[in-house]
């Protein structure tokens, strides 16, 4: 059987490596479809795996890599024959299973949706996690009952993947987006995206009280810690907030006024083990959701060679958007 390259992640003498190399097709995991991939992505989780800053992957040796678009090779799955264009977000690939930054990828067909008929492999890994996440986000406040006259909706973590989708996404649904980042030296490309207001991050960054001056109707959250529990106790009355993230820490230093007193709801955003007509409601969803351009705008592609220099860059808050990576 064939080799490819791959970035290979492998237990060190401290903790882990990852190195661009050469895989051998014969050692691919079970699965009932061979995908070529042609783009991946480089997402947050991404960047933990390779660096090893957090234990995402569980098994030795892990090709990284949440996310994919290719086609598929082939198949022994109904759904699936030769020739079918495809996505996988999650499930457990680069972490339990082989993951992405590679030129193949064995897997369930259970977990593949159909590549959206309008969108490209590349349009579709620029979308990646990041934005199928934020579809999610912004499906669940709209199930909460939010609407756009109800009043502007906050987004945190606004200058990266899932907030710029997030961003972009809200406003081509009619919300009013309020933009919450570090980098206010990102104004122009927040507005750019939609943003109608930037806010400093250090705004949410103090001890938060139980209850804070209503601003916003609703949120979606990448941050977590001081930062979500400010925006629950900054949510007006019946509002809601979507958490998908850790960015900022994975404590939650909050209390349950924002619940009791004004009817919050706080709802969980999980993209990995998301069940399969969420996952496809949701891509088709960003059929419409999304402007081209303004995915266009806020996408940056790298080669797989340049995966592993910039993992760092993105933990440190430094990337801007999306980052698409050209396997194929
Ligand atoms: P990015 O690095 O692209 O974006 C994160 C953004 O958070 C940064 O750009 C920065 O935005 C802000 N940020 C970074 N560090 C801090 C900090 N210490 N305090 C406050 N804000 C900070 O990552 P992604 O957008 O890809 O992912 C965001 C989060 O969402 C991650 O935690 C990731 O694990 C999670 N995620 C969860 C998913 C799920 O299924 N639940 C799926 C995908 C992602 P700015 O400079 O504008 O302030």
């Amino acid at each position: 059987m064939a080799k490819f390259k791959a970035i290979v992640i492998e237990k060190a003498e401290t903790g882990t490596k990852a190195a661009l190399t050469e895989f051998d097709e014969a050692n691919l995991m079970d699965g009932d479809v061979t995908v070529c991939i042609e783009y991946s992505t480089l997402n947050y989780k991404d960047g933990l795996a390779i660096t090893g800053k957090a234990p995402v992957v569980r098994r030795f040796p892990m090709i990284a890599g949440i996310d994919f678009a290719g086609t598929v090779e082939a198949s022994s799955h109904p759904a699936w024959k030769a020739g079918d264009k495809v996505i996988l977000n999650g499930w457990g690939c680069g972490e339990t299973h082989l993951g992405a930054y590679a030129k193949k990828a064995r897997v369930k067909g259970d977990w593949l949706v159909p590549l959206p008929a309008s969108m490209s492999a590349r349009e579709a890994m620029s979308v990646g996690t990041a934005g199928y996440t934020a579809m999610l986000a912004a499906m669940a406040l709209e199930r909460h009952g939010l609407m756009p006259d109800q009043g502007p909706i906050a987004v945190t973590g606004a200058a990266g993947g899932v907030g710029s989708t997030t961003i972009a996404i809200l406003t081509k649904r009619g919300f009013t987006v309020h933009a919450i980042t570090g980098r206010p030296a990102e104004a122009d490309y927040l507005k750019g995206l939609g943003a109608a207001e930037i806010v400093e991050r250090k705004e949410l960054a103090a001890p938060p009280k139980p209850l804070a001056k209503e601003r916003w109707a609703g949120a979606v959250d990448a941050v977590g810690s001081t930062t979500l529990a400010n925006l629950l106790s900054m949510t007006r009355y019946g509002g809601a907030v979507a958490a998908c993230g850790l960015a900022g820490g994975i404590d939650l230093p909050t209390s349950v006024a924002p619940f009791i007193l004004r009817g919050v709801c706080l709802y969980g955003i999980d993209s990995v083990m998301c069940p399969l007509p969420r996952r496809k409601k949701a891509w088709e969803a960003l059929e419409s959701s999304l402007d081209r351009q303004k995915l266009a705008a806020m996408t940056r592609e790298i080669t797989l060679s340049e995966v592993i220099g910039i993992a760092p860059e993105i933990l440190a808050g430094r990337v801007r958007g999306r980052i698409v990576v050209k396997v194929a």
